[in-house]
């Protein structure tokens, strides 16, 4: 069997959305980050849900987040914890701060572990995986 069979056949963890969150996953597809925002207090929100976490409301709709955000935390891992992932450590989770507040959790790209910095400018890119999902991951931002 070859690397690329058998990486199919231990298969990726797939996100599963719920309906509250088919919105953000269906816009990923179309490489845009999606997030929900109250009508009522216009906070913004993640992980989506039907209610604004400050006020309630159910008034809100989906605006497209810039993409533009900072690393508020992150981990690098080395331990592998699902098979998928042998021979891919590491890799790094971060908690993103996007500009329009919500913090989500995600993967940091395109640069060594070791130099990543909390507070450090990111800015999404999103990577095809199957047919159905989209990830949206963080890299540095690019110099403007
Ligand atoms: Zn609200």
């Amino acid at each position: 069997m070859s690397k690329f069979q058998e990486s199919q056949s231990i298969g990726r963890p797939m996100p599963d959305p719920v309906h509250a969150s088919k919105p953000f996953w269906n816009g990923a597809r179309e490489h845009k980050l999606m997030i929900p925002r109250c009508e009522a207090c216009g906070q913004a929100w993640l992980p989506p849900s039907g209610r604004c976490p400050n006020c309630l409301s159910a008034d809100h709709r989906w605006i497209q987040a810039s993409g533009r955000g900072a690393v508020f935390s992150f981990a690098v891992v080395h331990r592998v914890y699902h098979r998928y992932f042998e021979g891919k450590t590491p890799y790094v989770v971060g908690v993103i701060e996007l500009e329009e507040g919500p913090r989500l959790i995600s993967n940091v790209v395109d640069i060594p572990p070791e130099q990543i910095r909390c507070n450090m400018p990111v800015e999404v890119v999103f990577e095809d995986v199957g047919d159905d999902f989209c990830l949206p991951k963080f890299r540095p931002a690019s110099q403007r």
